[in-house]
């Protein structure tokens, strides 16, 4: 039992240091600290204690190959963490020096604490054990706090233990990013509070954002406090403490260290550093504040936890993939302006930039706690007027959201990207991913089905779906030789086709999931406009300027998209796609092994992946991964386009073969894709996605950040696709397909205000209604609709 709860791992190994500091971040859904040893005060190149505010992001400009460019990070504020002792006159704590014993690392997911228990041996033959335990809160979330039990094995003596909290942090965390500006914090200066506590004042340069952190620590042995002498070090940007106590062979040191944070973000406070402080002063002991913090956590669990019998070893990732999600977004974050990042607020890599990832990570939050994707939406609400400044600009009309987007919604895509392999900066186009406004239109839908909110569809969400679908009418041009409708100038997800070869322009012709994915937008828009009460309809068509002949427009364009097909009928990727060159797959896994990154290898040889028929990651198998062969089959004959069923698997063999999967969320798409037609193979991709972070499958990016994408799209088979679980016609819809693999699959799931229990076997469905909002749920099993309110149970046979 748990193991299915542990990250563990034994032996220190400073090669792998880093990816375990990303696995082992702890974090609220406020701010997140990576999982690095206590005693780490400074950066190298084995470790790097970040610590991130959840949307805490600032601007730096830096020039680069005669042009001046802007780049808004995700920050790295003080680290709170540093913790260490050393025997007088001897060597400040550290793995680097002396012999490490024995080692152990746990990352327990049900409490969110995080423990190391380690024996070492200095270079004087001293030898101590060192445990630790740590925690982010989950309730109360400005605290973090940490306990360090040092035991001295064969010595006694005097001691000294000190405690810091560090602004003098810079942004170094990704090596490719090193060569920009870095420092994004500003000193405001540091206080000794009271006996036990200091405080640290810091600001961005830029953005202004403030931060007070304060730090109580206290020592005991045997539950007492030890009078300890304490000695002062406060410079601007650093402060600590250092209490000098004795030691004694056998006798547990214990530490406390309680840490506060507010930053001017927040909300109820007057000033950050006297909220810190009275925070700190207010809190339990570490003991006090584990226990609340379990509490939490079990309540969350309780939502969120997804229980897989047997599983072949996937049970501990799924939910330590659960536990990253819930510690990236949680409770805590409903009440803040923040958006879901790529990579988790769990290091630099991406810059903690919003993407169009969420598509994948919704799912799971809509049947948990819809709540946050409601906050999540609201991120892209505030920032509606910034997006239709972005159409305005770039001739169009409606709302064009940015591929990357960070503190106010302008676009933060770079212009330059660095080739690690070649050393060159090379132009990057991939802003010209409009497909993200598909998805955030497609997430309000989603949203709307699962929770019937329909407060949140008429006052944010259908102004967002309008204005997003009337961009797109406004980006199609009509071919009159053809009578269809066309989008040029984009690119679709593949990253790894920019632009036609040789050509002038940037962008693609005709994507193919694209194209479909606006016919379905333009259809549904007009859904939602049936759905809207007459009087909000017109308040919001009056304040959008929505005419009904736009409307018309968008129906005539959704009825004449073009699409482009091979001549054995393949969807094409896009237009022209089939004149490419194939590329030479085994020649280039012989010669580089992984080619994941394909981009930087063509590049480095003066060759580009534009040229050839391959791709980075699923593009057109995203329309059977987000929608149902039946719906495909409407929108192809809407489109006027012939549909036959079989060519779902005859694309998904034809991309599967051309695809290098470079991002992690390749694997999901495939998994899904095939969960039908192929378990095994389904089942397969599912454990390579599954494996994507833990065993760090890129060779080197995991430590650079989680990525949520792959992980929530990964729990998210395990929600939805293996349990056939959909919602059509305000009906949810079970058709499990449970891979060989897996015995069962238990969860708790909420719809429309309802909670129920699903339990989950290759020939069996039981359902529980356990509790919920007013009125009767309508669950569809084999063909029938059943009612169900709260109290009803029911057994299905497969
Ligand atoms: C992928 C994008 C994704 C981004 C952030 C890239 O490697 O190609 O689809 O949005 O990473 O996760």
């Amino acid at each position: 039992m748990s193991e299915s709860w542990k990250l563990v791992y034994e032996g220190y190994d400073p090669e792998q240091e880093m990816l375990r500091e990303a696995l082992c971040t702890l974090g609220n859904g406020y701010f997140a600290t990576r999982g690095a040893g206590e005693e780490t005060d400074a950066v190298d190149d084995v470790r790097y204690p970040g610590t991130y505010l959840a949307g805490g992001y600032n601007r730096l400009e830096t020039p680069v190959a005669d042009r001046m460019i802007v780049n808004e990070d995700l920050v790295n504020f003080p680290n709170w963490l540093c913790l260490s002792f050393r025997p007088s006159g001897g060597d400040w704590f550290s793995l680097d020096e002396g012999e490490v014993l024995s080692y152990r690392q746990e990352l327990d997911l049900l409490s969110g604490v995080l423990s190391r228990d380690l024996l070492h041996r200095d270079t004087e033959g001293r030898e101590t054990r060192v445990e630790t335990r740590r925690l982010v809160h989950m309730r109360h979330m400005h605290l973090a706090a940490l306990e360090m039990t040092i035991t001295p094995q064969n010595w006694s003596g005097k001691t000294e233990i000190r405690s810091a909290v560090d602004g003098s942090v810079i942004n170094s965390g990704v090596a490719r990013y090193r060569q920009l500006n870095s420092v994004h914090l500003e000193p405001l200066g540091t206080e000794q509070v009271t006996d036990d506590t200091v405080l640290l004042k810091t600001r961005t340069t830029q953005s202004e954002i403030s931060m007070g952190m304060a730090a109580r620590t206290r020592v005991t042995i045997d539950g007492k406090d030890v009078v300890a002498a304490r000695e002062t070090d406060s410079r601007d940007d650093y402060v600590s403490q250092t209490c000098t106590v004795a030691a004694e062979q056998g006798t547990a040191l214990v530490v406390d260290k309680v840490v506060a944070l507010f930053t001017s973000r927040d909300r109820a406070l007057s000033d950050t550093g006297r909220a810190a402080t009275y925070e700190v002063a207010r809190a339990g002991s570490f003991s006090a504040l584990v226990k609340s913090h379990v509490l939490a956590w079990k309540q969350l669990w309780r939502r969120g936890d997804i229980v897989l019998e047997p599983s072949d070893g996937a049970q501990m990732i799924v939910r330590l993939h659960i536990f990253h999600l819930l510690q990236t977004v949680s409770p805590n974050s409903i009440d803040l302006d923040i958006g879901m990042p790529a990579r988790g607020w769990h290091g630099e890599a991406y810059r903690g930039h919003i993407f169009w990832d969420e598509i994948y990570i919704f799912p799971y939050l809509n049947f948990r706690i819809p709540e946050i994707t409601r906050a999540l939406l609201l991120y892209r609400y505030r920032r509606l007027d910034e997006a239709r400044d972005g159409a305005r600009d770039a001739g169009h009309r409606g709302a064009m959201y940015p591929w990357q987007s960070g503190s106010s919604g302008r676009e933060e895509t770079q212009v330059v990207h660095l080739n690690p392999k070649s050393g060159r900066w090379i132009p990057d186009k991939s802003r010209l991913q409009r497909h993200v406004n598909i998805a955030i239109a497609y997430n309000v839908w989603q949203y709307y089905q699962t929770t019937g909110d329909l407060e949140f569809m008429l006052f944010y969400g259908a102004e967002m779906m309008l204005e997003i679908a009337r961009f797109w009418a406004s980006l199609a041009t009509f071919n009159a030789g053809l009578g269809r409708y066309e989008i040029h100038g984009i690119m679709g997800p593949d990253e790894y086709h920019e632009e036609y070869p040789g050509a002038d322009e940037a962008g693609l012709k005709n994507n193919s999931y694209t194209n479909i994915m606006v016919s379905w937008l333009l259809w549904r828009a007009q859904e939602l406009l049936d759905l809207l009460p007459e009087t909000r309809r017109e308040e919001l068509t009056e304040a959008i300027g929505l005419s009904a002949d736009e409307v018309s427009r968008w129906d005539e364009i959704s009825r004449k998209m073009q699409l482009c097909f091979h001549d054995d009928g393949i969807l094409s990727q896009f237009e022209g796609y089939d004149d490419l060159k194939e590329f030479d797959w085994d020649g280039y896994r012989k010669k580089y092994g992984k080619i994941g990154r394909l981009d930087r290898i063509l590049e480095a040889e003066g060759d580009n992946t534009d040229n050839y028929k391959l791709s980075k990651q699923a593009d057109a198998l995203m329309l059977p991964y987000l929608l149902s062969s039946d719906m495909l089959g409407q929108l192809f004959e809407r489109m006027g386009y012939p549909f036959e069923p079989e060519l779902i698997p005859r694309i998904i063999d034809y991309y599967l073969e051309r695809t290098s999967h470079g991002s992690t969320l390749s694997g999901v798409v495939n998994s899904w894709v095939l969960s039908r037609s192929d378990r095994k193979r389904s089942w397969d991709w599912f454990m390579e996605a599954l494996h994507s972070d833990v065993a760090d499958v890129q060779g080197g990016t995991t430590r650079e950040g989680v990525h949520l994408g792959a992980m929530a799209g990964t729990v998210d088979i395990v929600q939805r696709c293996y349990t056939g679980l959909s919602i059509r016609d305000n009906v949810l819809w079970l058709r499990p397909e449970l891979p060989e693999a897996l015995g069962s699959i238990k969860q708790r799931i909420r719809f429309q205000g309802h909670w129920l229990a699903l339990e989950i076997t290759s020939d069996h469905l039981h359902v529980t209604c356990e509790e919920g909002g007013s009125g009767e749920l309508n669950i569809g099993v084999g063909g029938e609709v059943h009612r169900f309110a709260a109290g009803d149970s029911q057994d299905f046979d497969l």
